[in-house]
């Protein structure tokens, strides 16, 4: 396996573990049990819907979803799920949909929303240039809502929420894109959860949806079937062809958090002690490493943060990507630096990042 896979602090798609790139790579020649290539395989196999069968099992039981949720592996990504979402339960409503506009994807969500119908927006972070999250003060749901809709961390700002949000008699609706599967939490206070796989699950090509069958009933009915959650859900994720290949290496990841992470609650534990050594490097740097988030509402998977001006910057993701880092160059609309520390990353990774990173600024003062 190239060495440099274990530097790799990307925004997405990110890092994975190395015992999986292992058997991605023998799956290629043969995976186990299918006597073929994983990229040969039928997604009509009875080898495939095992696949599929296990990976469900997985994601469900990770969350602590009961019976009642429906788990499936779509495509189109997050975006597609920006408009599936309303497509399925706002059109033709008089009533708003809560959205609360925290950060660059949660603002790409909101647009899509707007086409199928309208929209309040809860609070934003624009003021602010999205430093920072709302406090429940600054928060006031309504009531009759037909769903909230809220992104648990914004991927580009570094913001995560630490806290459930709105109204348990109004369906919530997250984009856990980028912390899906990093922590324990009450899953089953969300209606609807998507996450594309680019992060902490695989390959991009995959996106899952936990949904509850409740939601799902009172979905709009005359949507093409692609783009219809229940259609989606009869035919098991196989409606047309799926990425096998993706589904596949999900079914590996999450196997490998149940069984050699040993499940959610171990890999917050290694998720928090990788942004811990992160952060402190950014406190305890005199000023030189300027974090962009709010104290209290720092991301455990995206660490962004600025040097003093854009040539020491510039500078530092030179040397970064020299010494053997990649991914480090802050998203493409904010700029500055972003360390991802998403679950296939080790700590001894955000380890060596935080040495490198001593080193730069005692070289550069
Ligand atoms: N939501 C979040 C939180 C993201 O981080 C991203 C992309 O990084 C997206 C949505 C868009 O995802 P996709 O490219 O899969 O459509």
């Amino acid at each position: 396996i190239n060495p440099r896979n274990a530097l790799n602090f990307s925004g997405g798609p990110g890092a994975l573990a190395q015992s999986v790139l292992q058997q991605v790579q023998e799956a290629i020649q043969e995976a186990p049990g299918a006597g073929l290539s994983i990229l040969g395989v039928s997604h009509r196999s009875d080898w495939f819907a095992a696949v599929v069968a296990e990976a469900e099992a997985n994601v469900r039981m990770l969350l602590g979803l009961p019976a009642d949720y429906r788990i499936l592996f779509l495509q189109g990504g997050a975006t597609q799920q920006f408009s599936m979402v309303p497509m399925s339960l706002l059109s033709g409503s008089t009533l708003a949909a809560d959205y609360l506009h925290t950060g660059y994807w949660s603002g790409k969500a909101l647009p899509e929303a707007r086409r199928e119908g309208p929209v309040r927006t809860v609070w934003s972070g624009a003021d602010c240039g999205f430093a920072r999250l709302p406090t429940d003060a600054e928060l006031d749901f309504a009531a009759d809502a037909p769903y909230l809709h809220y992104v648990s961390n914004e991927t580009v700002e570094g913001l995560q929420f630490d806290r459930v949000l709105g109204r348990d008699d109004v369906p919530r609706i997250c984009d856990m894109s980028s912390d899906f599967l990093s922590a324990p939490g009450d899953y089953e206070r969300f209606a609807l959860i998507y996450a594309h796989a680019q992060k902490n699950l695989g390959p991009a090509g995959v996106t899952v949806v936990a949904v509850k069958e409740a939601l799902m009933a009172g979905m709009q009915r005359d949507l093409p079937g692609f783009l219809d959650y229940r259609a989606q859900a009869d035919a098991h994720s196989i409606y047309n062809t799926p990425p096998v290949f993706a589904i596949y290496v999900v079914m590996l990841v999450t196997r490998w958090l149940r069984d050699d992470i040993g499940g959610l609650a171990a890999m917050d534990a290694i998720n928090r002690k990788k942004a811990a050594l992160l952060y402190r490097a950014l406190d305890d740097s005199d000023g030189f490493y300027r974090g962009r988030a709010a104290r209290a509402d720092r991301s455990r998977m995206n660490v962004a943060f600025n040097l003093p001006d854009a040539a020491t910057e510039r500078a530092f993701l030179q040397q970064a990507e020299a010494a053997g880092f990649s991914g480090l160059a802050g998203h493409r609309s904010v700029g500055g630096v972003r360390a991802s520390l998403y679950n296939g990353l080790e700590i001894e990774a955000a380890a060596k990042l935080v040495e490198f990173m001593e080193g730069f600024r005692l070289q550069w003062r």
